[in-house]
């Protein structure tokens, strides 16, 4: 490392709060599917920025649409309308099927909305407030206190305590633990299709749909969280269409934006009828035009260039070279996952496994201590594909 990059680190070490233990690369640009750090070294990016890159870092159709919008108009409030909400809207729901969307600045300020949303919907049914939701045990839904106060993992939480209350959790995929939690004050039920910074847990099919099944026979909403799993990273465009149940609430942000911090949730139905109305909800930023225009074109690159199709071809190449290497070895405990969203989980902390691969010009990240996480741009191909395990195989041992 340059002399010039360890003294950027020095000085972001005494400024930025402590939050994070950060891997000591300055990044500087990228292109295409590389970052390069100051020192102009290379890596390849297999995190995509907690999956947020969907479409690599090299796209000049994106890049002249956001560029254009900042020309154009950047912000108006909500206070007023503006055209590429308007475009974004009408696209989010067209690949959704969703009925109607409200814009956020990332993604646990969606979660927050759809959380707020259940609870008007219950207090408008019942007439009066005091409502329960239901989590997952392994779920992460972000760090503000509401998205906090449903996150499975409990020493996030405890130092934070009183979260919002009449929280409750379940095991995952473990279909008596969520009805042994079911009171008449249930409000909703919030899940992540497929588990992310928990350990890249995708949910069982009969699990999801016994739960769609509870919901409905209850009047309890749905609220799926696909700010990790959504945007075509399964290879379905939302992942919860590749389980064939429909939520009631859905939160979405990371590649929604690619790149640009945006976020939504969005409501079908009762829930979109019958919640959160005027003055019940806001925000300065959120849908703002320059948002909404990436978000719009983003939505727009993925049909027109089939950015599905594209997942679908070459996730069953990772998965299936990711499948040999946990044959080979004894150290690998399984490899799970949807297309191109996959953890390996090994019988030992990866940590040292990722500071060999960085250091040998991959960016790979875990999820939880002991599971490599894959989360490539979906735009990614067979070459990179084949660099990745060349570098990935080189920094095992
Ligand atoms: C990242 C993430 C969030 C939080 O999103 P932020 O934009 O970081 O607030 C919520 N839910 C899931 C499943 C996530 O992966």
């Amino acid at each position: 490392m340059s002399e010039k990059m360890q003294q950027q680190i020095t000085q972001a070490e005494q400024d930025l709060l402590h939050t994070y233990n950060r891997f000591p690369v300055v990044f500087d640009h990228a292109e295409g599917m590389s970052l390069y750090d100051t020192d102009g070294k290379r890596y390849l990016d297999f995190f995509s920025g907690i999956g947020v890159f969907a479409l690599g870092h090299g796209s000049t159709r994106y890049k002249n649409a956001v560029k254009a919008q900042v020309d154009k108009l950047l912000h108006t409030s909500n206070y007023f309308y503006n055209e590429p909400a308007i475009d974004a809207a009408r696209k989010l729901k067209a690949i959704s099927g969703m009925d109607r969307v409200f814009f956020t600045n990332s993604g646990a300020e969606a979660v927050e909305g759809a959380l707020k949303a259940a609870r008007k919907y219950a207090y408008l049914r019942d007439g009066v407030a005091d409502h329960e939701i239901i989590a997952m045990e392994g779920s992460f839904h972000g760090r503000t206190m509401g998205a906090l106060s449903v996150t499975g993992t409990k020493k996030y939480r405890d130092p934070f305590e009183p979260l919002i209350g009449g929280v409750r959790f379940a095991k995952y995929n473990d279909i008596e633990s969520v009805k042994a939690l079911l009171t008449d004050k249930t409000c909703a039920i919030i899940m992540e299709t497929v588990q992310g910074e928990g350990g890249i847990h995708p949910a069982d099919p009969a699990f999801i749909k016994e739960i769609r099944r509870i919901c409905d026979e209850k009047d309890i909403l749905l609220i799926l969280d696909e700010i990790q799993c959504g945007m075509g990273r399964t290879g379905t465009m939302y992942a919860w269409q590749g389980y064939d149940v429909r939520p009631d609430i859905m939160t979405t942000a990371k590649a929604l934006g690619c790149g640009v911090p945006v976020g939504a949730f969005l409501l079908q139905g009762k829930a979109a009828d019958r919640s959160l109305a005027a003055g019940d909800h806001g925000t300065t930023y959120g849908g703002n035009p320059l948002a909404c225009a990436a978000i719009s074109e983003v939505l727009s690159i993925y049909e027109e260039e089939k950015i599905l199709d594209h997942v679908n071809m070459i996730a069953p190449y990772l998965t299936e070279l990711l499948d040999t290497l946990a044959e080979k070895r004894d150290d690998i405990k399984e490899r799970r996952g949807i297309g191109l969203m996959q953890g390996l989980e090994f019988t030992h902390p990866v940590g040292d496994i990722l500071n060999r691969a960085l250091d040998k010009g991959l960016v790979l990240i875990n999820a939880g201590a002991n599971v490599l996480r894959f989360l490539p741009p979906l735009v990614i191909g067979r070459s990179e594909v084949d660099e990745m395990m060349d570098i990935l195989k080189a920094s095992l041992d």
